[in-house]
This record gives C-alpha cells, structure tokens and sequence, in this order.
C-alpha cells in the first residue's frame, strides 16, 4: 500500500513491549498495545529508515536482490531498534542504523556510494540531536568509512556544525578515525552505471544507442530518525551523492534543514532524491515549520513539502517521525527503500509503492 495514502498516526508507535510494571498498572483497563496508552506513556519509542528512493526498477529486481535489500534494511532496523529498546538515545539509534547501511554496498552511502564524473567517491552525511538543536554534517569525503559518525564526532568535539573535504579528514584522523583508500569504495554496480550515464551523455542523434538511466543509476541515500524513551529526537543522513556529479558538488543530506533535521519541539527528517530541489526547497525544515508554526500534522507536512519538491521539477522521499511517534514515508518516486518498527515490535520493510 502507498504510503502517500495511508494514515501513520497509529502505527507510530514501539512501545507495545516496553511498558514497565507501573506503566502497565496506570493503564490497567487499557490494551497497552492502543496508542491512547502510548500517548500517555513516557517510553514510548520509535525508529524509521530508508536506503533511497533510487530504487531497482521493478521489472529487474530479483528474488535474490530483493531478499539482499530486505536483510540489509532489516539487519540497520535490529541495530536502532534494540538501542532504543535499552533506553539507549535517538542519537545512537540513528547512527548505528545509518553506519550498518552504509557498511551494505547496496546502498549509496559508505561502501556502496556512487561516482563522481572523475570516477572518484565523494561522501556526505549528517546527523541532528533535537533535544538541544546541535548538529554535525561532513562533505565531499574520500577517505572516511563512516561518514555519519564522523558527523557526530564534529557535532561533539569540533566546536563547528560543517566541515569538509581534507580538512574534515584531518579533523577525523585527529580523532582516532581510520581513512580507508578510495578502492575500499569500489563496486563494480556503481562503475557500470557512471559508463552508462556517460556513453548516455556523449551518445545522441538519430541511430543513436538509447541508454535507459534508472533512479537506481543516478542515486539513492541512507538515512535514519528516531524518537527515544527519554522524548529526544534525532535524524542522520548519509550518501554517495549522484552518479556523475562533478567533484565538489554537495547535495541536500548534509545541509540542516535541506535534507536532514530534528527538533524535540517537532519532528526528525531525513530525505533522499534530487539533492539541487531538496535544498531548494528546505524541505527537511520546512517540514518541521509547518509542524511548529502551522500546527500541521506530521503526514499531511511532509506530504505538503513533497510536493514543493515536485514543483519545482524534483523526485524523491523522505521519513520523519514527530514528537508523538507519529510516522510519515511519502515518496514520489517508483519506491524507496525503507522500513520501521511497528507496534508490535515487528519490522516493516518496503521497496515499492
Ligand atoms: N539526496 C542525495 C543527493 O542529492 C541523493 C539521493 O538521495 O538520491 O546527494
């Protein structure tokens, strides 16, 4: 079912098993499992992820892909999930769920990002902490495995919010990070796709070969929000960017507000798509504003900020999650992958509308 048309208000919720002794007695003549219990209850948690919405086209995934897809996404959701579940922070929840997958070379972030024209790797990633509004994004990174911890380790140590390039990687290497070679970030996928874009780009005229680019080709994004037992929010986004975009370019994950925001007061936002339109379109903190200022619900928000995106001649998705629990996944692509913990503790993962 698409999420675009379905109402999140009630499966946004994890707590269904965390309910101490107290918690349950308080709520005794109430299945613990009803969100009117959850509302009330102050352990409440929740997790969200996507892998991009540059997904396989459906007419080419394979059972044997698709499985590899679904472990990945499920093995990031176990990882958040069970943080969360010991009382751990949204922080760490979102960070170790974005570090599994950009570990996946499926994903275009760490081990599976995607070229640049020059046939180089350049990483970009962000986390927020809505509890206090800090924040740490790294850009345009060559040498770093785990983008998104580097992210948290300028939020917490560097004193700035933004840092890229070499100096981003003297900063991590300052602080303990291991750089990796480029090869480590070598997939055979990834390459084919920059030769198709490029023999796309140079081909033209009647006769001329057609090469068909697919959202999976151009890009995709991982990403992860979350809302802990202590109320705090958090969001990280990690990428390869485009395929073929030029060596420097940056895209929306790593701007707060662009593709990645959290505020306790409203929400945590992670996007993916067409990073020039996510920018432009401030979509993560818009988000949040419609939320804060207008008193839009969390669905109907992120829908709205959807479609600015759209307007302006831009695809993609995002998750979010609010203050509440409330969920939201709306995509305007063929699929995203993407996935959260439902009421039961169970793992919901999706690929396609
Ligand atoms: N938003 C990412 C970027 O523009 C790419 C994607 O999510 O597909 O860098």
């Amino acid at each position: 079912m698409c999420w675009r048309s379905k109402s999140l208000a009630v499966v946004a919720l994890l707590a269904a098993t965390a309910f101490n002794q107290t918690q349950s007695q308080e709520g005794s003549t109430k299945n613990p499992a009803t969100s009117e219990t959850m509302q009330t209850n102050q352990k409440k948690f929740g997790l969200v992820i996507h892998g991009g919405a540059g997904t396989i086209d459906r007419s080419r995934m394979t059972p044997e892909a698709e499985r590899e897809y679904r472990a990945g996404l499920e093995r990031a959701l176990a990882a958040g999930y069970e943080i969360l579940k010991r009382g751990g922070s949204s922080l760490d929840a979102t960070e170790a769920a974005v570090r599994l997958l950009e570990d996946d070379p499926h994903f275009n972030a760490g081990k599976g990002a995607v070229f640049t024209s020059a046939g180089t790797n350049e990483l970009d990633a962000a986390i927020m902490d809505g509890n206090t509004l800090k924040a740490g994004t790294v850009a345009s990174l060559k040498h770093i495995r785990n983008p998104v911890s580097l992210a948290r380790l300028v939020m917490e140590r560097s004193g700035h919010v933004m840092m890229d390039g070499e100096g981003a990687e003297v900063f991590a290497k300052e602080n303990g990070v291991q750089l990796v070679d480029q090869k480590y970030f070598f997939t055979q996928e990834r390459w084919n796709a920059l030769q198709k874009i490029k023999e796309a780009e140079k081909s033209g005229g009647a006769g001329a070969k057609k090469f068909v680019i697919t959202d999976q080709d151009r890009h995709g994004t991982v990403g992860a929000v979350a809302l802990d037992r202590q109320g705090n929010l958090a969001a990280a986004t990690s990428t390869g960017g485009t395929t073929n975009k030029r060596a420097g370019r940056i895209g929306d994950s790593p701007i707060i507000g662009g593709g990645t925001y959290a505020n306790n007061a409203t929400c945590a936002v992670s996007a993916t798509g067409d990073g020039e339109y996510f920018i432009r379109a401030t979509v993560a903190h818009d988000l949040s504003a419609l939320i804060e200022y207008r008193g839009m619900k969390l669905e109907e928000a992120a829908q709205t900020v959807l479609d600015k995106v759209a307007k302006l001649g831009g695809s993609g998705g995002l998750i979010a999650i609010d203050a509440k629990g409330n969920m939201a996944l709306p995509f305007n692509t063929s699929g995203m992958y993407r996935g959260h913990v439902d009421l039961d503790g169970k793992f919901v993962v999706e690929i396609y509308k």
